[in-house]
């Protein structure tokens, strides 16, 4: 199911519409929770292509299903990139306090929202560069995957906070913290967005 999310939505969509709606209430609620499902593993890959008609769906339906995977891009992007994230999770972070003398700070940046971090306070680059690719594999992935993906991690915050011992031992300790109630309020916002001919 988790590898053709459009034709399992399809699939459910023409059981739930059956001449006389035949099926019992309870085995209607199992098709809707497959479509909802459908629509749901289809946000950990980037967003399908055009309809062709050899597609097992109506084109009005799957063009209902991919604005699915774009209206849940648009509202993390929002909550990612206007201040939200800072706003629920807080500024505590090691990332947003930092004066050790050794780790650069970014002044500005589009991404990161640096208004709302109060006066005088600006995030370590290295965080930066972590946010920065967040912000971009939400556009492909617009769920909990970006993360709780270590390499994500890895490859960015962790890497580059090494040049910084103090820092970056802060950083090992909050990051599970913080990423734990980040993927909450992903969660969150994901289950708020309507999902196409089910909800
Ligand atoms: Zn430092």
């Amino acid at each position: 199911m988790k590898d053709k999310p459009v034709e399992v939505y399809a699939i459910a969509l023409d059981l739930l519409r059956a001449p006389g709606n035949i099926l019992p209430r309870d085995v209607a609620r199992g098709v809707e929770d497959m479509a909802r499902s459908a629509a749901r593993n289809s946000l950990l890959d980037p967003p399908l292509g055009i309809w062709t008609t050899e597609m097992n769906i109506e084109l009005d339906d799957y063009n209902r299903f991919t604005a699915y995977h774009f209206r849940c891009r648009g509202r993390l992007l929002v909550f990612l990139v206007t201040g939200d994230t800072v706003k629920n999770t807080g500024t505590d972070w090691v990332w947003f306090n930092t004066r050790c003398g050794v780790c650069p700070l970014t002044l500005k940046s589009i991404v990161v929202p640096i208004a709302v971090l109060g006066k005088g306070k600006y995030p370590a680059t290295w965080w930066v560069k972590y946010w920065e690719r967040i912000v971009t594999s939400v556009g492909d992935s617009p769920c909990e995957k970006p993360f709780i993906d270590e390499a994500i991690w890895n490859t960015t915050l962790h890497a580059l906070a090494k040049k910084c011992p103090t820092c970056h031992e802060a950083a090992v300790r909050e990051f599970p913290l913080f990423r734990e109630k980040l993927v909450k309020m992903v969660t969150k916002i994901i289950e708020n967005v309507r999902i196409p001919c089910v909800d």
